[in-house]
């Protein structure tokens, strides 16, 4: 095996049971390793440990393996890598490039200039120092600074459409550790897709705009970029939203109940999935 074999990873949050949507996607992960010749890790994000279950990661393996899609190597979790978090999250810090934040969800939601990809904009409010001496803050990307860092203007590769302009702007001072967890999803998937070596990130088309954050964090942090490709999503009955578990969709779990066999399943996923046409939203 070269050290260059082409890797690229299945990364499900055990918030709830895997369902159609999710069995295309980790189906069409395999598949791009397959063509390139290469592997695919499974990476176990379930930092949120107020929604993560156990539970709910036994049944991802469980669901892969009767689907005979097989990772390669071991299965990776977010909830064991706090650390690597934590230094990338000092390493920022050390650039002065995040600051710590008191403010409530609803304060956060009230001050709000606008929408970003993420939710309620940050109006900026504990950008000069939090008001009050919070325990544990939550701590925020200082968005204007970390552009001024940026000596060119950002661009990573997608498999579909080549080179894309990053505009991370919009995100404005993202939150990068939650005060619960002492991490985010956007610090957390951009470390570990580094750490794994993964050369191609797979995801849904839900994350295209999240990608143009990943890479102003990858400049920042001076992560390698791999190369990205999104895919289709099982949409929900209503055609708009992705399939979700709040959207009543049925569990792997179910169908396999009712007689459903593997190949079939992955087939019915495959005919489901669409190019959405979603408002910039992450998943
Ligand atoms: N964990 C995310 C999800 O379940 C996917 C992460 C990613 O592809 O970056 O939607
Ligand atoms: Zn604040």
């Amino acid at each position: 095996m070269s050290e260059t074999l082409f890797c690229t990873r299945f990364a499900p949050s055990p918030s709830g049971a895997l369902h159609l949507g999710h069995a295309y996607a980790a189906w069409f992960c395999a598949e791009v390793a397959r063509r390139e010749g290469g592997i695919w890790r499974l990476r176990i994000e379930d930092i949120d440990h107020t929604r993560c279950r156990a539970e709910y990661e036994a049944a991802i393996l469980d669901d892969l393996r009767w689907l005979s899609l097989q990772w390669q190597g071991a299965v990776w979790r977010q909830s064991e890598r706090l650390q690597a978090y934590s230094a990338a999250l000092a390493e920022l810090k050390a650039q002065e490039l995040i600051y710590p934040c008191t403010c409530t969800r609803r304060e956060v939601a009230a001050q709000s200039p606008g929408d970003s990809p993420d939710g309620p904009r940050y109006a900026g409010t504990c950008r000069r120092g939090p008001k009050g001496s919070a325990e544990s803050p939550s701590w925020r990307l200082h968005m204007r600074r970390a552009l001024e860092r940026l000596r060119e203007p950002l661009y990573y590769y997608d498999r579909q459409r080549g080179w894309t302009r990053a505009e991370p702007a919009r995100f404005g001072d993202v939150v990068l550790a939650r005060r619960d967890i002492g991490t985010a999803y956007h610090l957390a998937v951009v470390v570990d897709d580094a750490a794994q070596g993964i050369q191609q990130v797979v995801r849904g088309e839900d994350l295209r705009a999240a990608t143009d954050l990943h890479r102003l964090l990858q400049y920042l942090l001076n992560l390698p970029v791999p190369q990205y490709q999104f895919h289709a999503l099982v949409m929900a009955e209503n055609g708009r939203t992705k399939l979700s578990k709040r959207q009543g969709a049925q569990s792997l779990a179910h169908y396999r109940q009712e007689g459903w066999q593997p190949q079939a399943l992955i087939e019915l996923a495959r005919r489901q999935a669409q190019i959405p046409r979603l408002n910039d939203q992450t998943g």
